[in-house]
């Protein structure tokens, strides 16, 4: 009988023991939740806490130092959880807050701080991008747009009007043209619209959009004595694998130079028949 007993304490040694070598691997290993480990020692704890009373192999005082045992074993267990658990989530959120900021900065980067326009640093990769994506037999075209008589606006108005002027313009731009345009702060007063996969006709009736809706903007320019805020659009089309970003942009330039040429708040086109503002 007494081999018995000492058989069945060894045995439930054995086994509790490598219970609970087995779930300390679980916790520091696969990090369960907090609650997971608390409810997994609850369970573990009273399940050896039966086993070992209902067999009665250990005397009061044993039993009462296994009870010990586990119970310190369960709230250092529980504790460590609880520490591994508020470091990982820290981790995450450190690593969530790293990768917005990366994505954020990246964004600003592309943009141009007065009028929230891509900026020239953007130009060349949307060029490539827009080069790369078009059919083969698909236009590209550039809308190159100045504002009329701009420094005399400083003049009068200053050149805080002047800014709060550029960006009413990049707005205007930006909710006149199509989703798959994009608008660029060329430089100073100067915008540009880049889009694939329009007709010359189609990239010129955006323009005569964009020309009108500054004008409806209606923005005073009393250098002009009662005159409004208008601007002069240049466009050039072609197809995507007969010219370069660079092309385009210098035909769009000499079509912005025939637009003002011809007076300004007018539309032209870059090797065609000349194109005014009447023109949609
Ligand atoms: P034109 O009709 O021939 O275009 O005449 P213009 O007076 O507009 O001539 P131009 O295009 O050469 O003038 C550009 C002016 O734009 C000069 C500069 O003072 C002004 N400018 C450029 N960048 C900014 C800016 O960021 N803010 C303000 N307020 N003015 C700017
Ligand atoms: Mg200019
Ligand atoms: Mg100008």
């Amino acid at each position: 009988m007494a081999a018995a007993t000492q058989s069945t304490s060894s045995y439930l040694f054995v086994y509790q023991n490598g219970n609970s070598a087995a779930f300390l691997f679980f916790v520091i290993a696969l990090r369960p939740r907090f609650f997971a480990v608390v409810i997994g020692l609850a369970l573990m704890c009273a399940s050896h806490f039966t086993t070992t009373h209902l067999t009665g192999a250990f005397d009061d005082v044993t039993y009462s130092g296994i009870i010990t045992f586990y119970l310190t074993l369960s709230i250092f267990l529980a504790v460590s959880a609880y520490f591994l658990e508020q470091k990982d989530r820290q981790n995450f959120l450190n690593q969530l807050r790293g990768s917005l900021l990366y994505r954020q900065l990246e964004r600003n980067a592309e943009r141009d701080e007065l009028t929230g326009l891509l900026n020239r640093r953007s130009l060349a990769r949307v060029g490539e991008m827009l080069w790369n994506d078009a059919p083969r037999l698909a236009p590209v075209s550039a809308i190159l747009l100045d504002i009329d008589h701009f420094k005399r606006f400083n003049d009068v108005h200053g050149h805080i009007e002047g800014d709060a002027c550029i960006r009413a313009v990049s707005q205007c731009m930006r909710d006149t043209v199509d989703e798959a345009s994009f608008v660029f702060r060329f430089g100073g007063e100067e915008m540009l619209v880049l889009v694939a996969d329009r007709e010359p006709l189609q990239a010129l009736a955006m323009a005569e959009r964009i020309r009108t809706a500054i004008e409806r903007l209606g923005i005073a320019h009393r250098g002009l004595g009662n005159g409004c805020v208008t601007a002069s659009l240049g466009v050039a089309s072609a197809l995507a694998t007969e010219t370069t970003l660079e092309k385009l942009l210098q035909n769009a330039d000499a079509a912005l130079y025939e637009a003002k040429h011809m007076g300004r708040n007018t539309v032209a086109l870059a090797s065609a028949p000349k194109v005014g503002a009447q023109v949609a």
